[in-house]
């Protein structure tokens, strides 16, 4: 039998060598891969409305997002002084409306057409004047035909994307419709099943040929979810297959420590806390306990955001460790974290009469040759530093636990490069990043996950606000006022400046200011990025003894500070800041039960538009994201005090490539699933793969053969493949 799904598109009806090229440009090559470039959406006539049932829906309060279709009769370009706005008018059967731009009135001028008919959703509003109007709607462009055939037939469309290259051919959305059209019917039945067929019967999977076709051209909302379903079940299945194998090839190489616990001292530490650890504080430090108790390595991931109190769990976990006679190390990402642990700690096992030893850089030589001395020797357990710790030749005695505090981007690597340092040490990787569940699924998916989702009982979400420049005189009011009841504040500025003596420069202009003007009342203290540790370490407990009302920062204070009583949090030039820096730095205030603020500041007009802008997270088109991602990420911040949910915001403006690095992390790049909201497909795929890769971990029985075959073909250049074949 020939093999047609490997020919050339261009033996397609209406294709040719020259429409071939293009669809090559964009990685079609053979009628394989075009019947593999599925509709990004889909038309679906059930929720269409006419113009008369959606003024209707808006007098009955309705408020949600409609989509109608209708036909182009007028466009208007309307200049206001500087702005422009972008008028279309529509018709449909029952009437007229209008679909309004008030920003790349450009762009859109050139996409409609007078007699061109379009479907249009967005949330509708009535004009002063009564007109049923669209603002900034989402909408997608239908042939005369196809429209009216819809409305008769109740087809659902499909809607491919098309790129500048298929446009330049010529290729619009009609004409790709009616070639895609055509391959599905003449070859879609000629693809081979990639899934074996014990889980496509077991999870009541569609089979591969009718999800292909219903991919294209759904017979019905039912079907072509049937068809969804399969598609991205099949996607993580595959993934999770890998993440298994890892798994499995790590465990067969590795036998740890079972631990005792001894509860006298655990208890005394307890009793000493000045709170209660929470629900989930406990509930983590149970599952900790479980992996320290048992022979396997402890490889476990501890999100919790900003604040909810993941220190305590660590050291909780080291003094199990290191009442077993074994040593335990915390890494701290900066220095001067790695120090405000030290002195916390000591300070809190001092009644256990336990030593904790610090390895940082600026210390004396002499210091340094003692402690590396102890800790060879194992007269130090509980050992607290940076990276250092792991990438020199510190030589430990007898390691049994690493714990790497606030770690944004660890890869495999590294984690591997600790494994092998250790006998076998436990690891717990401890990280704030809010990372959404599913992604720590596949970015730490051979970790086991626990989540402290819950805050200490104490706190009050940060009260956030958004402020232009005009209003820094307020702002600068209100940290005088709070600062007469106690309340001490940071101020944050960006580093816009390239070079670090121009940026010092900066530092020290502002600062002068607002100890000249507006704060001269106050103590102000300044912290950059040029001073060494323990320079900024001293400013940091003169500030939390309170020496200072007011620490002017550049982002050293970021990550992991705390400071109970500095209540306030200032940013400046805000929208130079990520969404998850601004997270992080937010979660420096908020840390007691006092109610704390944050506010952003941006230049005036900013702060105006973002205050007003209003859309929904869950539906930003890519047009939105792309044009507005300053002024969302601010948005997102006024609307969101979780770190996860903010995460999701992130994850939508950058992807998950651009902010964990999808090499280094070893994150996949999914076609189908969408790693935010198929969190429990996820979760049934990768349940279904670790039971087959637990059963047959080389993947040699008959009935897994399809399992070898698709692994092989879709991810040959994984080393792991080469030792299950
Ligand atoms: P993070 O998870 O951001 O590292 P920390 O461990 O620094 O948070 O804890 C933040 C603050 O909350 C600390 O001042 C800590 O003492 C306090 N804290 C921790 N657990 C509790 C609790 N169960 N109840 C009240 N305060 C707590
Ligand atoms: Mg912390």
């Amino acid at each position: 039998m020939p093999d047609y799904l490997s020919q050339s598109v261009q033996y397609l009806k209406s294709v040719g060598p020259k429409r071939a090229d293009s669809f090559a440009k964009i990685g079609i090559k053979t009628i394989k891969d075009l019947l593999l470039y599925f509709p990004t959406r889909y038309l679906d006539r059930s929720t269409i409305l006419s113009s008369i049932k959606i003024l209707q829906y808006i007098r009955d309060g309705y408020d949600g997002e409609v989509t109608i279709i209708g036909e182009v009769v007028a466009k208007d370009l309307i200049r206001y002084g500087k702005k422009q706005i972008y008028k279309v008018r529509m018709k449909d059967g029952g009437g007229y409306f209008e679909c309004v731009w008030f920003q790349g009135a450009k762009y859109f001028k050139e996409i409609f057409n007078q007699g061109e008919f379009y479907a249009v959703s967005a949330k509708p509003v009535l004009t002063k004047y009564g007109h049923l109007q669209f603002v900034h709607p989402d909408f997608d462009r239908l042939a005369e035909k196809e429209s009216k055939e819809f409305m008769h037939t109740g087809k659902i469309i499909p809607f491919y994307r098309v790129p500048k290259d298929l446009r330049a051919a010529n290729l619009g959305d009609f004409s790709l419709r009616r070639i895609i059209n055509n391959a599905v019917d003449n070859y879609s039945e000629k693809i081979q099943e990639t899934l074996p067929e014990h889980i496509v019967s077991q999870k009541k999977l569609l089979d591969l040929n009718s999800t292909i076709k219903n991919l294209h051209f759904p017979d019905s909302e039912d079907t072509l979810n049937t068809a969804r379903y399969r598609i991205k079940f099949e996607e993580l299945f595959y993934f999770e297959c890998m993440v298994a194998l890892r798994k499995a090839i790590i465990k067969k190489k590795r036998k740890g420590t079972a631990y005792k616990i001894h509860s006298e001292p655990l208890k005394i530490f307890l009793d000493s806390l000045p709170y209660q650890l929470t629900t989930a504080q406990l509930k983590v430090l149970s599952e900790i306990r479980k992996d320290l108790e048992s022979e396997e390595p402890m490889n476990r991931l501890l999100q919790g955001d900003v604040g909810s109190g993941k220190t305590i769990v660590a050291l909780i976990s080291m003094l199990i460790v290191i009442t077993n006679g074994f040593q335990a190390v915390l890494m701290a990402p900066t220095e001067i974290l790695a120090d405000q642990h030290f002195k916390r700690l000591s300070k809190m096992l001092e009644p256990l009469g336990i030593n904790v030893s610090v390895l940082i850089g600026g210390q004396k030589k002499s210091e340094r040759t003692r402690i590396l001395n102890d800790i060879s020797t194992g007269s130090t357990k509980l050992i607290i530093g940076t990276h250092a710790l792991i990438e020199e030749n510190v030589e430990y005695d007898r390691l049994g636990l690493i714990i790497i505090d606030e770690q944004h981007r660890f890869g495999v690597v590294q984690r591997s490069k600790l494994i092998r340092k250790g006998i076998q040490p436990d690891v717990l990787v401890m990280t704030a990043t809010p990372i959404p569940r599913t992604l720590s699924m596949t970015i730490y998916g051979d970790l086991d996950t626990s989540i402290i989702d819950e805050m200490p009982l104490n706190r009050k979400p940060v009260k956030t606000y958004l402020r232009g420049e005009n209003k820094l005189n307020d702002v600068y009011k209100f940290i005088v006022d709070k600062s007469k009841v106690g309340y001490q504040a940071f101020l944050v500025y960006p580093l816009v400046e390239e070079s670090e003596k121009l940026e010092l420069k900066a530092a020290e202009t502002y600062f002068n200011d607002l100890t000249e003007n507006h704060l001269k009342e106050l103590n102000v203290g300044l912290i950059h990025g040029r001073m060494s540790w323990q320079q900024k370490e001293n400013v940091m407990l003169d500030f939390a003894e309170k020496k200072y009302d007011v620490l002017v920062s550049t982002t050293v204070i970021e990550v992991g500070i705390d400071i109970p009583d500095a209540n306030i949090i200032i940013i400046n030039d805000a929208f130079r800041f990520g969404l998850s820096q601004l997270h992080q730095l937010r979660g420096r205030v908020g840390r007691s039960d006092k109610q704390a603020y944050c506010i952003l500041i941006t230049k005036n007009e900013f702060a105006v538009k973002t205050n007003q802008f209003n859309f929904r997270f869950d539906y930003l088109s890519e047009e939105q994201i792309e044009k507005n991602k300053s002024i969302i990420r601010l948005n997102a911040m006024l609307k969101y005090s979780s770190g996860f949910d903010l995460a999701e915001v992130d994850l939508k403006l950058r992807g998950p490539g651009d902010i964990f690095g999808t090499k280094q992390s070893g994150l996949p790049e999914l076609k189908y699933a969408d790693v935010v909201t198929d969190y429990n497909l996820l979760i049934e795929a990768r349940d279904t793969a670790f039971e087959i890769i637990l059963d047959d971990p080389s993947l040699s029985k008959e009935k897994n053969s399809v399992i070898k075959k698709n692994l092989k073909e879709n991810f040959s250049n994984n080393i792991l493949l080469s030792q299950i074949a």
